[in-house]
């Protein structure tokens, strides 16, 4: 049975704090990630290779057994639900919040208030659970906007330092979730690769500590 493992990670800032945890698991890619386009990189362990995807696609490429093992944001996993997946580690990397969050002072609507985000799953469950009515509308980006040009009420956004919100004008205000980086697993690939991705998981778990 082959044991060849292939682990999808998310590019951009996540991946520079990814890369030395995979590294103390003795896996490195052969080329310097962030100087190439290429989205399947070798590693030194021949039957290792890692693919570079936008965060969102990574659980999908993970749910289909397109890779074995991702590293993807709890949000994304939140937002799109981990069917078929497992969710060993709590990495601690890339920590955040999910907030909502309104034009600084402004009163929310008492009824029915409109609501922008990319995580609508996220804030369809968020709102549904106070009892409150909402119109969501989906955005791909630049979320901070919304309130500023009165296009929804309230946003659904991570937060970090709250920066973004406070040079919009916007304040955060009800916590829904605190966020980090999550190892995942294919679930059928942990039967049929237990060994070799057991053997990852512990190497990875020990790195954390
Ligand atoms: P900040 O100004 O530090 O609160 O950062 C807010 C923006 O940075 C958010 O709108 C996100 O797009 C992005 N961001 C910060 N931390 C993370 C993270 N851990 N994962 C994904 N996006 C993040």
């Amino acid at each position: 049975m082959s044991q060849k493992l292939t682990i999808a990670l998310t590019k951009g800032r996540i991946l520079k704090e990814t890369l030395p945890l995979l590294a103390a698991a003795g896996i490195e890619p052969t080329e310097d990630i962030s100087k190439s386009r290429k989205l399947v990189f070798a590693t030194n362990q021949p039957d290792t290779r890692l693919l570079v995807l936008r965060g969102s696609d990574v659980p999908t490429y993970v749910k289909f057994g397109s890779a074995d093992v991702g590293v993807s944001g709890k949000d994304t996993l939140l937002e799109s639900g981990n069917d078929g997946l497992y969710e060993p580690i709590d990495l601690g990397i890339a920590r955040c919040r999910l907030m909502t969050a309104g034009v600084k002072g402004a009163e929310t609507p008492a009824g029915r208030i409109r609501v922008a985000t990319k995580y609508v799953n996220i804030a369809r469950r968020h709102y549904a659970a106070q009892g409150r009515q909402v119109d969501l509308i989906k955005l791909y980006g630049a979320m901070e906007l919304a309130p500023i040009m009165s296009l929804a009420d309230e946003i659904v956004d991570i937060v970090d330092t709250g920066n973004t919100l406070k040079a919009n004008g916007l304040e955060p205000r009800e916590l829904i979730a605190d966020i980090s980086s999550r190892l995942i697993v294919n679930k059928a690939s942990m039967k049929m690769k237990h060994q070799r991705i057991q053997q990852l998981i512990d190497a990875v778990a020990a790195a954390i500590q």
